[in-house]
């Protein structure tokens, strides 16, 4: 009999936030291997949030993922067949394979990764797609000076703990906004932020002033709306906003921008950006990345749901703050 596959598609959109029944588990056979193909068994599926926007059938950056197909996402796995000489049985491999729990390829999109130094699981956090889009962000419009004061919201998650790190290592002051005691706490005392104000203890614009007494100049912005906006009112004159996510609007809700006036008042840049547009730095970025995850210099966390019926609620989870540093799914 042949072996069967899981997978998660979409079953219909949300309107508001996501539900379970948003999502169908469905179980395939695997139907055999046509020569040039390869069969990867998914060790880990990346949740991340780009992934509620696909979810919406609007226009965007992206086209949305299709009803009752597969999940759209990045995966991590191993070789476990192939009738294609360019792929060997054992070698592991990130792809977008999406949520299952295999996947069938011709090789096109995927690409070897070297477990021996980095761990598998990092090639979709750090040495991935969350920790070239902290690099690109920070490197290429925050463009941080030592001595200069960085800001970075989301900052315990897969994209900001990256950012903070990276501003820390070129000498800058590093504040982080996160949610929670928890939170804050790791990211200054594990990962070495200078500060970290939670914002789900209230407003945050005066403890933003204590945090960054000399303003700020640089900022990540992974959430956008009050938190953007309280950031925005401490921004020095020709500070750079790097907008990179906003995730406290992904489920339609508005976002308010108390001065605007302030973008011309201190002259600042503000740029977004879609890391997937910018291949041509991924190469240098991973490689930097890569290194200092090797060396155990740049530090991460995971929040692993346990198989794949689990990833629905991990997802709902992530896009409520549950998730604790980067959301993995481990499949069987
Ligand atoms: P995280 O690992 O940081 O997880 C998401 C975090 O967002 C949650 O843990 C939560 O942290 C925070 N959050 C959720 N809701 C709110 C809210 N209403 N207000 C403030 N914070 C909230 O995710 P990633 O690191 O993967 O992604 C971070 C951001 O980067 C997202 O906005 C994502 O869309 C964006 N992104 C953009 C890319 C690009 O190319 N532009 C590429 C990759 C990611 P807390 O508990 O601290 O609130």
């Amino acid at each position: 009999m042949a072996e069967m596959n899981h997978q998660i598609l979409l079953a219909s959109r949300p309107s508001g936030a996501v539900q379970p029944a948003n999502f169908r588990l469905v179980e395939v056979p695997l139907a055999p291997l046509a020569d040039g193909q390869v069969r990867v068994r998914n060790h880990y599926l990346s949740l991340d949030p780009y992934m509620r926007g696909r979810m919406n059938d609007s226009k965007s950056y992206a086209a949305p993922q299709p009803l009752d197909a597969v999940m759209i996402g990045g995966t991590a796995g191993e070789i476990v067949e192939s009738r294609n000489p360019a792929w060997t049985v054992g070698t592991k491999v990130v792809g977008m394979a999406g949520w299952q729990e295999f996947a069938t390829s011709d090789g096109t999109g995927m690409q070897r990764v070297d477990d021996s130094h980095v761990p598998l699981s990092a090639y979709l956090g750090p040495v991935g797609m969350p920790g070239v889009t902290a690099w690109y962000g920070l490197n290429r419009i925050c463009t941080p000076k030592a001595g200069e004061t960085v800001v970075v919201s989301a900052a315990s998650g897969a994209v900001g703990s990256v950012v903070g790190q990276l501003a820390k290592q070129k000498g800058c002051r590093v504040v982080g906004i996160a949610g929670g005691s928890a939170k804050c706490s790791y990211v200054v005392d594990e990962l070495g932020f200078d500060a970290c104000l939670d914002y789900k203890a209230g407003a945050i614009d005066a403890a933003l002033r204590d945090a960054a007494p000399d303003g700020v100049d640089g900022y990540f912005d992974n959430v956008g709306g009050a938190i953007l906006d309280s950031v925005m009112l401490a921004m020095n004159a020709f500070g750079r906003i790097a907008v990179c996510g906003a995730i406290a609007g992904y489920d339609g809700e508005p976002l308010v921008m108390r001065r605007p006036t302030l973008i011309l008042q201190s002259r600042l840049k503000i740029e977004g950006f879609i890391v997937s547009e910018h291949m041509g730095d991924w190469p240098a970025a991973l490689g930097e990345l890569g290194g200092l995850v090797a060396k155990g210099t740049l530090k991460y966390r995971e929040s692993v749901a346990e198989g794949l019926a689990r990833a629905p609620e991990a997802f709902i989870g992530l896009l409520k703050g549950r998730n604790f540093g980067k959301q993995l799914v481990k499949l069987i």
